[in-house]
């Protein structure tokens, strides 16, 4: 897997970055820093192309995305392995084979679906047609999460409606989204989806840029806002995934026997290192022990490493910046006196491994609570009453996921109802869908992904209005 045709030499412009494989530290390559020359170039390419593609019939979009969908598949295998070595997540489990499908399968479902006209009014007087029509050129932020599938969430949406994309990856994970665009375009016309690479900086100046007509990022709030503060400039359409500090609660006496698997993995998917991920779980204080020991025992059983190694299935946080963070909210819970309920085996390794911990005996007002940890680290909060566990999962500014764990489905439906989220799941959590809307309420950010609601977003509306 080497890669070196992306690798320029450092000089005193070139601020490139070094990306390294987080569970070895093996240095992978140095990304380039896009020139904001390059970017106006890129950008102006981008409009050229647009103006073809979206010329085209829809069907021919379609067709043509099918072929990127089998593409895709066809490459899986390398795909992940250059997944698992830049950005962490292991080959097995749900780690890099499962994003490689993920990636497969959001892209063969909005090629499939079909936004069509709309009859909005008509009486004798008058008729008038909703149409959707692409927005133009499309600023794709990615992050370093799941950075091919987050990356096929904004490029394919974008290009199925008819707009050109140009992909903005995180430094950290440039190889794997480079190799997988690769792939992508060997499928393409030319220009319709091209890449810019380096730093924040490079999002900065692409997102501002007079010619982007959207902007679809993922990233973090502090981030979000930034990209906001850009579209004043040129008035970009947005859609703003900015993470979440995910709810879950367990009403009182559930049968942990059916669910445990599915509450270890709604918190500790990808490390952690998830958007939608079980990041705050509020047990009923007469339950607590019991399901305390029960993710203790369940989680002992989970093997950490390099995810190279096929026997491993959680693997290493993706980053320094993201490590340092978590042991920053670990050595502050240590410090509020907080109960270390489970640690678990940290590899003995070089790479920035952070074992699975439970941590008890917090509650809102402590930052491991209020914080969005990111990582492998869970808190558990007893509470006395249901209307107690409501009004503190919702005692957040974030508001992207949560879920009700019961075995009855009536009175989880009605605290559901309750949770300010973007999607609340019942007895599951981080279940996302290619034909269901996904969005954040709060901070978490505005504007859906997915699905027939996630096509639209990536076009503007028209109405042609006719006198009879
Ligand atoms: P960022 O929000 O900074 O990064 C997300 C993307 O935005 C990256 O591609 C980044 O590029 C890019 N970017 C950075 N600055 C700008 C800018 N001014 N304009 C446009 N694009 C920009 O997240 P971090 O990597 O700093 O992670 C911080 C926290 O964000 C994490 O601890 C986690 O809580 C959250 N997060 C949430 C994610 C989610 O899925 N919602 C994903 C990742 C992080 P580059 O990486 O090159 O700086």
């Amino acid at each position: 897997m080497e890669n070196t045709s992306f690798v320029k030499e450092s000089t005193t412009e070139d601020t490139g970055f070094l990306s390294l494989n987080p569970s070895t530290l093996e240095v992978i390559g140095k990304v380039n820093n896009t020139s904001k020359e390059e970017i106006n170039a890129t950008i102006n390419k981008a409009k050229i192309a647009q103006k073809l593609w979206s010329a085209r019939p829809d069907s021919e979009r379609k067709e043509i995305l099918l072929k990127v969908a089998e593409a895709l598949q066809q490459n899986a295998q390398q795909l992940a392995e250059w997944i698992t070595r830049e950005q962490g997540k292991p080959l097995s489990g749900p780690g890099s084979n499962f994003e490689m499908q993920a990636c497969v399968g959001w892209t063969q479902v909005p090629a499939s679906l079909d936004v069509p006209e709309e009859i909005v009014f008509e009486d004798e007087t008058r008729k008038d047609v909703l149409y959707r029509k692409p927005i133009g050129v499309v600023a794709a932020i990615a992050p370093w999460n799941w950075p091919l599938m987050i990356a096929i969430w904004q490029i394919i949406p974008s290009l199925r409606m008819g707009n050109a994309v140009i992909l903005k990856p995180s430094e950290y994970t440039t190889f794997s989204t480079l190799e997988m665009i690769k792939v992508i375009n060997s499928v393409l016309p030319e220009d319709v989806l091209q890449v810019v690479t380096g730093r924040g900086e490079v999002g900065s100046y692409l997102t501002a840029h007079p010619e982007i007509g959207k902007i679809m990022f993922t990233g973090s709030i502090a981030t979000g806002k930034k990209v906001i503060e850009a579209s004043s400039k040129n008035m970009a359409r947005l859609t703003l995934e900015c993470g979440g500090n995910d709810a879950g609660i367990i009403l009182p006496g559930l049968d942990l026997t059916k669910h445990i698997d599915n509450i270890f993995w709604g918190a500790f998917l990808n490390m952690g290192q998830t958007c939608a991920c079980l990041k705050r779980l509020y047990v009923h204080e007469d339950d607590y022990e019991k399901v305390a020991k029960a993710l203790a025992d369940y989680s002992s059983h989970i093997p950490m490493g390099d995810g190279a190694n096929e026997a491993n299935v959680l693997g290493p946080i993706q980053n320094k910046m993201q490590f340092d963070k978590i042991q920053d909210l670990i050595a502050d819970s240590e410090n509020i006196g907080a109960d270390f309920l489970f640690t678990g085996q940290k590899p003995d390794s070089e790479g920035y491994f952070i074992p699975v911990t439970l941590i008890g005996n917090v509650d809102n007002g402590n930052r491991i609570v209020d914080e969005e940890q990111f990582g492998p680290v869970l808190p558990i909060i007893k509470y006395k009453t249901i209307e107690e566990a409501i009004a503190k999962a919702n005692d957040s500014e974030n508001g992207l996921g949560a879920s009700v764990w019961s075995d009855n489905i009536k009175e989880a439906e009605e605290v559901a109802g309750q949770l300010e989220a973007g999607t609340v799941w019942i007895n599951q959590h981080g279940a996302i869908n290619p034909f269901v809307p996904f969005g954040g309420a709060k901070q978490s950010g505005y504007g859906v992904e997915f699905g027939i609601e996630g096509l639209k977003a990536v076009t503007v509306p028209k109405v042609i209005s006719i006198k009879k």
